[in-house]
Protein backbone atom coordinates (compact mmCIF):
# COMPACT_ATOMS: atom_id res chain seq x y z
CA UNK A 1 0.00 0.00 0.00
CA UNK A 2 1.19 3.10 -1.00
CA UNK A 3 2.21 5.79 1.58
CA UNK A 4 1.73 8.89 -0.82
CA UNK A 5 3.59 10.87 1.75
CA UNK A 6 6.89 9.24 1.14
CA UNK A 7 7.84 9.60 -1.99
CA UNK A 8 7.63 11.25 -5.34
CA UNK A 9 9.56 12.77 -7.92
CA UNK A 10 9.76 16.56 -9.13
CA UNK A 11 10.39 17.94 -11.95
CA UNK A 12 12.09 21.90 -11.55
CA UNK A 13 10.67 24.05 -14.14
CA UNK A 14 13.78 26.26 -16.07
CA UNK A 15 12.89 29.06 -13.25
CA UNK A 16 13.64 26.73 -10.15
CA UNK A 17 16.46 25.11 -11.91
CA UNK A 18 19.13 27.43 -11.20
CA UNK A 19 18.24 27.63 -7.77
CA UNK A 20 18.02 23.58 -7.08
CA UNK A 21 21.10 23.61 -9.22
CA UNK A 22 23.39 25.96 -7.01
CA UNK A 23 21.88 24.53 -3.92
CA UNK A 24 23.10 21.10 -5.24
CA UNK A 25 26.62 21.82 -4.84
CA UNK A 26 26.51 23.15 -1.82
CA UNK A 27 24.41 19.80 -0.77
CA UNK A 28 27.16 17.85 -1.72
CA UNK A 29 29.84 19.46 -0.30
CA UNK A 30 27.73 19.41 3.07
CA UNK A 31 30.06 18.47 5.82
CA UNK A 32 26.84 15.67 6.53
CA UNK A 33 28.51 13.17 3.99
CA UNK A 34 30.83 10.59 5.38
CA UNK A 35 30.68 7.90 2.66
CA UNK A 36 30.66 8.43 -0.77
CA UNK A 37 30.24 5.03 -3.28
CA UNK A 38 29.62 4.94 -6.95
CA UNK A 39 26.53 1.81 -7.61
CA UNK A 40 26.19 1.51 -11.69
CA UNK A 41 24.63 5.36 -12.81
CA UNK A 42 24.35 6.63 -8.96
CA UNK A 43 26.70 8.40 -7.22
CA UNK A 44 25.69 8.11 -3.75
CA UNK A 45 27.06 10.62 -0.96
CA UNK A 46 25.54 9.37 2.53
CA UNK A 47 25.71 10.86 6.00
CA UNK A 48 26.13 6.75 7.82
CA UNK A 49 28.42 4.36 6.66
CA UNK A 50 27.06 2.36 3.63
CA UNK A 51 28.23 -0.81 3.98
CA UNK A 52 25.49 -2.13 5.65
CA UNK A 53 23.41 -1.37 2.51
CA UNK A 54 26.16 -2.56 0.01
CA UNK A 55 24.22 -5.21 -1.37
CA UNK A 56 20.78 -3.33 -1.56
CA UNK A 57 22.67 -0.60 -3.54
CA UNK A 58 24.28 -2.84 -5.89
CA UNK A 59 21.27 -3.78 -6.75
CA UNK A 60 20.60 -0.33 -8.33
CA UNK A 61 23.08 -1.19 -11.09
CA UNK A 62 21.18 -3.78 -11.81
CA UNK A 63 17.64 -2.32 -12.13
CA UNK A 64 19.60 -0.11 -14.70
CA UNK A 65 19.93 -3.01 -17.08
CA UNK A 66 16.56 -4.31 -16.15
CA UNK A 67 15.39 -1.29 -17.57
CA UNK A 68 17.30 -1.53 -20.61
CA UNK A 69 16.40 -5.50 -21.11
CA UNK A 70 12.27 -5.18 -20.54
CA UNK A 71 11.67 -1.75 -21.79
CA UNK A 72 14.57 -1.05 -24.04
CA UNK A 73 15.38 2.25 -21.47
CA UNK A 74 19.03 2.67 -22.21
CA UNK A 75 22.10 3.43 -19.75
CA UNK A 76 22.19 6.67 -18.93
CA UNK A 77 25.11 9.19 -20.33
CA UNK A 78 25.82 10.89 -16.68
CA UNK A 79 25.65 10.11 -13.36
CA UNK A 80 22.90 10.40 -10.89
CA UNK A 81 23.23 11.93 -7.59
CA UNK A 82 21.85 10.23 -4.99
CA UNK A 83 21.96 11.74 -1.58
CA UNK A 84 21.09 9.76 1.84
CA UNK A 85 20.61 11.70 5.31
CA UNK A 86 21.23 9.51 8.40
CA UNK A 87 17.34 10.55 9.86
CA UNK A 88 14.13 11.93 8.34
CA UNK A 89 15.01 15.08 10.47
CA UNK A 90 18.27 15.73 8.60
CA UNK A 91 16.34 14.32 5.35
CA UNK A 92 13.60 16.95 6.45
CA UNK A 93 15.77 20.11 6.97
CA UNK A 94 18.12 19.50 3.86
CA UNK A 95 14.51 19.17 1.70
CA UNK A 96 13.75 22.57 3.21
CA UNK A 97 16.67 24.24 2.77
CA UNK A 98 16.86 23.20 -1.12
CA UNK A 99 13.12 22.91 -2.60
CA UNK A 100 11.15 24.91 0.53
CA UNK A 101 7.97 25.26 -1.55
CA UNK A 102 7.60 21.44 -2.14
CA UNK A 103 5.57 19.01 0.14
CA UNK A 104 7.67 16.97 2.55
CA UNK A 105 8.08 13.83 0.79
CA UNK A 106 9.67 10.44 2.56
CA UNK A 107 12.16 10.29 -0.75
CA UNK A 108 12.12 12.31 -3.74
CA UNK A 109 13.79 12.21 -7.29
CA UNK A 110 13.92 16.11 -8.26
CA UNK A 111 15.26 16.78 -11.84
CA UNK A 112 16.51 19.89 -12.17
CA UNK A 113 18.58 21.24 -15.66
CA UNK A 114 18.76 18.39 -17.64
CA UNK A 115 20.46 16.17 -13.91
CA UNK A 116 18.72 14.41 -11.78
CA UNK A 117 19.16 13.50 -8.29
CA UNK A 118 17.54 11.38 -5.18
CA UNK A 119 17.09 12.27 -1.88
CA UNK A 120 16.12 10.13 1.22
CA UNK A 121 16.91 8.71 4.18
CA UNK A 122 18.33 5.60 6.36
CA UNK A 123 15.34 3.58 7.37
CA UNK A 124 13.80 -0.14 7.00
CA UNK A 125 11.95 0.54 3.40
CA UNK A 126 15.05 2.49 2.10
CA UNK A 127 16.36 0.05 -0.36
CA UNK A 128 12.39 0.11 -1.57
CA UNK A 129 12.40 4.01 -1.69
CA UNK A 130 15.93 3.67 -3.79
CA UNK A 131 14.40 1.37 -6.02
CA UNK A 132 11.56 3.35 -6.81
CA UNK A 133 12.80 7.15 -7.12
CA UNK A 134 16.00 5.37 -9.42
CA UNK A 135 13.59 3.91 -11.65
CA UNK A 136 11.98 7.14 -12.07
CA UNK A 137 15.89 8.80 -12.19
CA UNK A 138 16.54 6.30 -15.20
CA UNK A 139 13.83 6.62 -17.15
CA UNK A 140 13.60 10.82 -17.05
CA UNK A 141 17.30 10.56 -18.58
CA UNK A 142 16.53 8.63 -21.21
CA UNK A 143 12.64 9.89 -22.03
CA UNK A 144 11.92 13.38 -22.35
CA UNK A 145 8.82 12.84 -20.68
CA UNK A 146 6.77 10.11 -19.45
CA UNK A 147 2.80 10.19 -18.39
CA UNK A 148 2.69 10.46 -15.12
CA UNK A 149 0.57 7.46 -14.33
CA UNK A 150 2.79 5.59 -16.08
CA UNK A 151 6.08 7.10 -14.36
CA UNK A 152 4.34 5.87 -11.21
CA UNK A 153 3.41 2.45 -12.58
CA UNK A 154 6.54 1.28 -13.26
CA UNK A 155 8.37 2.67 -10.13
CA UNK A 156 5.88 0.89 -8.31
CA UNK A 157 6.51 -2.25 -10.14
CA UNK A 158 10.38 -2.26 -10.05
CA UNK A 159 10.56 -0.97 -6.23
CA UNK A 160 10.86 -4.65 -4.57
CA UNK A 161 13.82 -6.96 -5.13
CA UNK A 162 13.96 -8.38 -8.29
CA UNK A 163 12.90 -11.96 -7.16
CA UNK A 164 9.22 -10.14 -5.89
CA UNK A 165 8.68 -8.69 -8.84
CA UNK A 166 5.98 -10.49 -10.24
CA UNK A 167 4.52 -12.40 -7.87
CA UNK A 168 5.67 -10.65 -4.57
CA UNK A 169 4.24 -7.31 -4.64
CA UNK A 170 2.06 -6.12 -2.25
CA UNK A 171 -0.36 -4.60 -4.64
CA UNK A 172 -1.16 -7.69 -5.57
CA UNK A 173 -3.31 -8.85 -3.06
CA UNK A 174 -5.33 -5.53 -2.79
CA UNK A 175 -5.15 -5.33 -6.45
CA UNK A 176 -7.46 -9.00 -6.83
CA UNK A 177 -9.97 -7.49 -3.90
CA UNK A 178 -10.31 -4.42 -6.78
CA UNK A 179 -11.27 -6.80 -9.23
CA UNK A 180 -13.40 -9.14 -6.91
CA UNK A 181 -15.50 -6.14 -6.28
CA UNK A 182 -15.38 -5.21 -10.25
CA UNK A 183 -13.41 -2.17 -9.46
CA UNK A 184 -10.97 -1.17 -12.12
CA UNK A 185 -9.56 1.89 -13.70
CA UNK A 186 -8.84 1.88 -16.89
CA UNK A 187 -5.57 3.48 -18.70
CA UNK A 188 -7.33 6.47 -19.69
CA UNK A 189 -9.00 7.20 -16.45
CA UNK A 190 -5.26 6.87 -15.07
CA UNK A 191 -4.00 9.51 -18.21
CA UNK A 192 -6.56 11.82 -16.46
CA UNK A 193 -4.29 12.10 -13.27
CA UNK A 194 -2.27 14.90 -14.20
CA UNK A 195 -0.91 15.76 -10.68
CA UNK A 196 0.57 13.93 -7.92
CA UNK A 197 -2.75 15.42 -5.79
CA UNK A 198 -4.90 13.33 -8.45
CA UNK A 199 -3.11 9.92 -7.85
CA UNK A 200 -4.07 8.06 -4.66
CA UNK A 201 -3.27 4.71 -3.70
CA UNK A 202 -5.98 3.00 -6.09
CA UNK A 203 -4.32 5.23 -9.24
CA UNK A 204 -0.91 4.04 -7.54
CA UNK A 205 -2.28 0.33 -7.81
CA UNK A 206 -4.19 0.26 -11.17
CA UNK A 207 -1.06 1.92 -12.85
CA UNK A 208 1.21 -0.88 -11.08
CA UNK A 209 -1.37 -3.41 -12.19
CA UNK A 210 -1.35 -1.94 -16.18
CA UNK A 211 2.25 -1.93 -15.93
CA UNK A 212 2.45 -5.83 -14.47
CA UNK A 213 -0.09 -6.57 -17.67
CA UNK A 214 1.64 -4.83 -20.28
CA UNK A 215 5.27 -6.75 -19.26
CA UNK A 216 3.85 -10.34 -17.94
CA UNK A 217 0.51 -10.62 -20.25
CA UNK A 218 0.33 -10.57 -23.97
CA UNK A 219 3.50 -9.43 -26.22
CA UNK A 220 1.31 -7.56 -28.28
CA UNK A 221 0.74 -5.08 -24.98
CA UNK A 222 4.13 -5.49 -24.19
CA UNK A 223 5.01 -3.88 -27.89
CA UNK A 224 2.36 -1.14 -27.20
CA UNK A 225 4.10 -0.08 -24.54
CA UNK A 226 8.09 -0.41 -26.13
CA UNK A 227 6.79 1.23 -28.72
CA UNK A 228 5.22 3.96 -27.21
CA UNK A 229 8.44 4.80 -25.47
CA UNK A 230 10.42 4.41 -28.54
CA UNK A 231 8.53 7.09 -29.99
CA UNK A 232 8.91 9.16 -27.24
CA UNK A 233 12.70 8.46 -27.46
CA UNK A 234 12.65 9.60 -31.11
CA UNK A 235 10.68 12.83 -30.22
CA UNK A 236 7.85 11.77 -32.30
CA UNK A 237 4.33 12.61 -30.60
CA UNK A 238 3.35 9.13 -28.76
CA UNK A 239 -0.08 10.19 -28.82
CA UNK A 240 -1.96 8.30 -25.98
CA UNK A 241 -1.16 4.96 -24.62
CA UNK A 242 -4.53 3.86 -24.25
CA UNK A 243 -5.37 4.50 -28.04
CA UNK A 244 -2.35 2.12 -28.85
CA UNK A 245 -3.37 -0.63 -26.40
CA UNK A 246 -6.96 0.05 -27.36
CA UNK A 247 -5.64 -1.06 -31.11
CA UNK A 248 -3.54 -3.82 -30.05
CA UNK A 249 -6.12 -4.96 -27.78
CA UNK A 250 -10.10 -5.34 -28.12
CA UNK A 251 -11.45 -4.98 -24.60
CA UNK A 252 -8.00 -4.41 -22.68
CA UNK A 253 -9.83 -3.84 -19.37
CA UNK A 254 -10.81 -7.59 -19.65
CA UNK A 255 -8.05 -9.08 -20.60
CA UNK A 256 -6.23 -7.23 -17.27
CA UNK A 257 -8.13 -8.56 -15.29
CA UNK A 258 -8.15 -12.17 -16.89
CA UNK A 259 -4.28 -11.69 -16.88
CA UNK A 260 -4.54 -11.49 -12.62
CA UNK A 261 -7.17 -13.86 -12.75
CA UNK A 262 -4.59 -16.57 -13.68
CA UNK A 263 -1.39 -14.97 -12.02
CA UNK A 264 -0.28 -17.80 -10.23
CA UNK A 265 3.49 -18.95 -9.46
CA UNK A 266 4.11 -22.38 -11.14
ZN1 LIG B 1 7.10 7.85 -7.58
Amino acid sequence: MPDLSRRELLTIGAGAALLACARKSRAAAGPGWIDRRAYGPFQVAAAFPLTSLDRELSDLGRLQSELQRTLAIRPPRQTVDVYLSADERSHRLLLSSQFPRVPYRRAIYVQSGGRGAVYAFDHRELPIDLRHECTHALLHTDLAMVPLWLDEGLAEYFEPPAAERAFGHPHLRALRWNLRLGMVQSIASLEARHTLADMGAAEYRFAWAWVHFMLHGPIVAHRALTSYLADIRRGNPPGQLSARMAQAIPRAEEQMIRHFKHWRQS
